[in-house]
């Protein structure tokens, strides 16, 4: 039987709003910008998330309930996710809570940007611990609970500047880049597993990471980037929502680049 095309639509849209439903899933750096973004459209389709933060309590305290509203489970759990520690127990509170960890996405970052002769090595460090450490920990730690259910998605958020590089970021573009390696080799380790493991690689998205960019800058970004625009929090946590879900059960080892044409 032919269906109406209003009931096609009706249905293509419930089954594309809740391609996450019922998956139990970590936000890491979750309490402002792309990672806000990426747990609310996670929830939206259904997902229930774990929103980790490092300092900001009630930004991740009202993010949880205005998740909560959506009809689906939050839990803010407070981790400096570049510290051992910290990255087994917020996995180990969701598995307690939840009994499972579905879906990491590991969004965490922090940049210290600075020409390398003025750059210290404290600044290459912390960045590099904060960026590539914390995506290792919180990977490694979720895995072995994933491995057992045959079943997990790992998204991890890159960087263009991981691809190219920038002038002012070699700490950054090194702890980006370093991300790439990361998703291509465990994809490899944990495929036979049932696990997908893929980056995300944002241009340039206004959030209170870029916020302090010169005027200059950002006009003469503007004028290089072929759809004309910087990114927004939304464009990024579709591209993430998509490869944490079945949609995307044949892509693994991937890096998605969601930056209007910057870095083609
Ligand atoms: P943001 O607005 O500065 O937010 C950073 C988030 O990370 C905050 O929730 C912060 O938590 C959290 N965080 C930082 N260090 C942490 C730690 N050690 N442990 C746990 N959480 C920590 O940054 P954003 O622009 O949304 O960036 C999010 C991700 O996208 C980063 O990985 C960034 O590199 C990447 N990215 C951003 C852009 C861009 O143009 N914005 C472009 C490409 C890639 P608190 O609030 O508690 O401090």
């Amino acid at each position: 039987m032919r269906l109406p095309r209003k009931h096609l639509l009706t249905k293509m849209g419930e089954t594309m709003s809740k391609t996450l439903q019922d998956k139990i899933t970590v936000v890491t750096g979750a309490s402002r910008g792309i990672g806000k973004a990426i747990a609310l459209e996670l929830a939206a389709r259904g997902a229930s998330v774990v929103v980790n933060y490092q300092k900001s309590a009630t930004a991740a305290e009202e993010l949880a309930q205005e998740i909560t509203a959506l009809g689906v489970q939050a839990l803010a759990v407070q981790a400096d996710v570049s510290q051992e520690e910290d990255a087994n127990r917020l996995i180990k509170s969701t598995i307690e809570t939840y009994g499972r960890v579905d879906i990491v996405v590991n969004n965490a970052g922090t940049t210290r940007d600075n020409v390398i002769m003025l750059m210290s090595a404290d600044d290459f460090d912390s960045v590099i611990d904060t960026n590539l450490r914390s995506t290792w920990l919180v990977s490694k730690a979720a895995v072995r609970s994933m491995m057992r259910k045959r079943y997990g998605r790992i998204v991890n958020i890159t960087s263009i500047s991981g691809i190219m590089g920038n002038g002012g970021q070699t700490n950054y573009s090194a702890s980006k880049a370093g991300i790439i390696g990361l998703t291509k080799s465990l994809a490899r380790e944990v495929a036979s597993r049932g696990i997908t493991v893929n980056a995300v690689a944002p241009g340039f998205v206004l959030t209170d990471l870029t916020s302090g960019l010169p005027e200059d800058i950002t006009s003469k970004l503007n004028e290089n980037i072929p759809l004309g625009r910087w990114g927004n929090v939304d464009d990024v946590a579709k591209a993430t929502a998509f490869l944490s879900s079945d949609e995307a059960s044949y892509i693994t080892g991937h890096v998605l680049v969601v930056d209007g044409g910057l870095a083609m």
